[in-house]
C-alpha cells in the first residue's frame, strides 16, 4: 500500500483498526459498578468484578452445576441486569469468551494488569471477582496464577472444585465459597461434617445459627476472603428469589 503522505497513512492506520477500536471498548470486561462490590470500598478493597450470561443464556453452559432454583434466581436479573442493555452486553461478552477464548484472556488479562494499577493509584487494595454471573474454573485456565500477589475470590456451586480447594490444589490467591441450592443438600452436609470451608446460603430471614454454624451477613460487604473459617455467609433473598418456591431459598 503506498501513502502520499502521513497524514495519509495515519488515516489509513485509523480505519484499519477502527473496527477493533470500537470492539475493544464495546468488549469491556470489567465492571466496578455493581452496588455490593463498591461496598468494599469502605474496607480499603477496590472489588472488579467480571458479569457473564449465566447458566445456557448464551448456549453454551458457564454453571454446570447450577440447580433449576438458582438459575430462576440467578444475580443477573438483579440491579442494573433489569437492563436490556447490560443484559446485551454480557451476552456479547460470553460469545467473545466461548468464541475466541485466547483473544478473551488475552483482554481479560490486560484489563486486570491496567486495574490494579488504578487502584492502586487511588490507595486500594485491588481484588477480583470473576464470576459474578457464572461458575467458571479460571484456575484451568491460568489467569489467576498469571497475578500470584492478587487476591482474586469467588463463589462456586462444583463440590469437586470446592474439595480441590479444601486440599490445596487452587491456587494460594484464589479463595472460594461453597454455594448451596435445594439439590446440594448431601454436599453441603458432607463439607459441614468433614471441611471448614464457608458456605453461602440464602435465606429469607437470617438466623443466627444454621446447621450448628455460625452465620455471618454476606451482605455487608463482597470481601468473602476476610470471612472466618467455618462459617454460613447468609444472602438475603432479592430479586426473583424472593419468589422462589424451589427451596433455593431457606
Ligand atoms: S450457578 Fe450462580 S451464576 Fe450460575 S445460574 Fe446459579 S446463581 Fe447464577
Amino acid at each position: 500500500m503506498n501513502y502520499n503522505n502521513s497524514a495519509d497513512e495515519i488515516l489509513a492506520i485509523y480505519r484499519l483498526h477502527f473496527n477493533s477500536i470500537m470492539l475493544y471498548f464495546a468488549m469491556k470486561l470489567l465492571t466496578e459498578d455493581n452496588a455490593k462490590i463498591q461496598k468494599s470500598l469502605n474496607k480499603g478493597y477496590k472489588t472488579y468484578g467480571l458479569h457473564l450470561a449465566p447458566h445456557k443464556l448464551s448456549g453454551k453452559n458457564l454453571c454446570t452445576s447450577a440447580s433449576k432454583g438458582c438459575a430462576f434466581a440467578c444475580l443477573n436479573t438483579a440491579g442494573l441486569g433489569v437492563f436490556k442493555s447490560i443484559q446485551n452486553a454480557r451476552l456479547e461478552r460470553t460469545k467473545f469468551f466461548n468464541k475466541n477464548q485466547k483473544e478473551f484472556l488475552s483482554s481479560l488479562r490486560r484489563e486486570i494488569f491496567l486495574a490494579i494499577g488504578r487502584a492502586e493509584k487511588m490507595g486500594m487494595i485491588p481484588c477480583f471477582r470473576l464470576n459474578l454471573t457464572s461458575d467458571i474454573l479460571w484456575e484451568k485456565l491460568n489467569i489467576i496464577q498469571e497475578f500470584p500477589t492478587v487476591q482474586f475470590y469467588d463463589y462456586t456451586k462444583h463440590f469437586n472444585r470446592i474439595m480441590d480447594y479444601y486440599n490445596g490444589f487452587i491456587p494460594e490467591n484464589y479463595h472460594l465459597t461453597f454455594s448451596r441450592s435445594e439439590s446440594n443438600e448431601k454436599q453441603v452436609n458432607a463439607l459441614i461434617a468433614d471441611t471448614d470451608v464457608n458456605i453461602a446460603v440464602v435465606f429469607k430471614e437470617f438466623p443466627d445459627t444454621w446447621k450448628g454454624r455460625k452465620v455471618v451477613n454476606g451482605d455487608n460487604d463482597d470481601l468473602r476472603f476476610l470471612d472466618d473459617k467455618g462459617v454460613i455467609v447468609g444472602l438475603k433473598a432479592k430479586g426473583r428469589a424472593i419468589k422462589d418456591k424451589s427451596g433455593f431459598v431457606v
